[in-house]
């Protein structure tokens, strides 16, 4: 028997296919992990060739050797010089690719991911998330900030040197728009938060939380749209990032590490997204929105049904692979 099940936020189905089911061991990747240099010399990555990149909006120290950079994206899709006025074509409407595009280098070494970092250098990366949040977002011409990882070819990147990217966009999307619209509704009908409530639900069960610290908790969704999806919420209320504390921060960047390695130990290095799902920039205190991280793991390929329909087809049960995560050693 396969089942439908229900996202709150997105009031998506998903369809979990037990037919085609896998255990979590099933999605081991059986790649040979291969020998990545901690120095590339024709990455631009790499500390020493600080020339092939436009000049730091942020670092880490301040002064010397780096162990941080953030620079704007030499090959940016928006660019905060392009006009916002809006020009009809015709029947259809353009304005010009107004917007900002960070790239936020997470560290000197060529061969590390957030997973095999050390818990001092993602904290420092969190904070680089947050520097460059509170400027962004302090823009009004900005609507919403969004930060992202792309890790491996399956994610959407070739680039090996550890990095995530935030873009700033002056509209809220419709993805975007429709999640504030669910938990809006929700809010307005039952009185609560559903990201708060969600918490309260998966802490209860147990069957698909992964990890528990004083200030973050992380879980497999109850409708995950593909094998090993996780969620990371801060538990305080907070409907943007920009919202969080220092002492929060701390938590957030063991929680992130945690997962992602496990991810990384447990299933051999996948590819995956991370995104940091925030309220919009002017939505920054509402009581229905609440700031989450998402890392989905690309163990399976959406094709013409997902797309199509918008319902994903998942092969494994979040509470069997939840299980599997909290068992990988930190
Ligand atoms: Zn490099
Ligand atoms: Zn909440």
């Amino acid at each position: 028997m396969s089942e439908f099940r229900h996202n709150l936020i997105t009031n998506e189905w998903v369809v979990v296919a037990t037919e085609r089911a896998k255990r979590p061991s099933d999605f081991v990747g059986s790649k040979t992990p291969k020998t990545i240099p901690e120095y590339s010399e024709s990455c631009p990555f790499c500390p020493g060739n600080e020339q092939h990149t436009p000049p730091a909006l942020y670092r880490y120290p301040a002064e010397g050797d780096w162990n941080i950079r953030v620079v704007p994206n030499k090959f940016a899709a928006l660019k905060p010089t392009d006009s916002l006025e809006r020009v009809q074509e015709g029947r259809y409407l353009k304005f010009g690719g107004f917007g900002y595009a960070d790239v936020i280098i997470e560290a000197p070494l060529h061969n590390q991911t957030l997973g095999t970092l050390s818990e001092d250098n993602v904290l420092h990366v969190m904070k680089a998330y947050k520097a460059r949040y509170d400027s962004l977002s302090a823009d009004e011409r900005v609507d919403l900030v969004t930060i992202f990882r792309n890790h491996g070819v399956r994610a959407g990147t070739s680039l090996e040197h550890p990095h995530s990217q935030i873009i700033a966009t002056p509209l809220v999307p419709l993805r975007v728009r429709a999640q504030l619209e669910e938990t809006q509704r929700y809010s307005a009908n039952l009185g609560s938060c559903v990201f708060c409530d969600i918490m309260k639900e998966e802490k209860k069960d147990g069957r698909r939380l992964v990890l528990e610290t004083d200030y973050f908790v992380a879980f497999e969704p109850y409708a995950s749209r593909s094998p090993f999806e996780t969620w990371i919420l801060p538990k305080r209320h907070q409907s943007v990032f920009g919202a969080i504390h220092l002492n929060e921060l701390k938590d957030m960047a063991h929680s992130v590490r945690t997962i992602l390695g496990k991810m990384h130990r447990g299933l051999n290095n996948p590819d995956y997204n991370l995104i940091l799902q925030s309220a919009p920039t002017k939505e920054e205190d509402v009581d229905y929105y609440h700031w989450y991280i998402r890392i989905i793991p690309r163990l399976t390929t959406p094709a013409g049904f997902e797309m199509g329909t918008g319902i994903y087809i998942t092969t494994a049960y979040p509470e069997e692979t939840a299980d599997f995560l909290r068992k990988v050693k930190n």
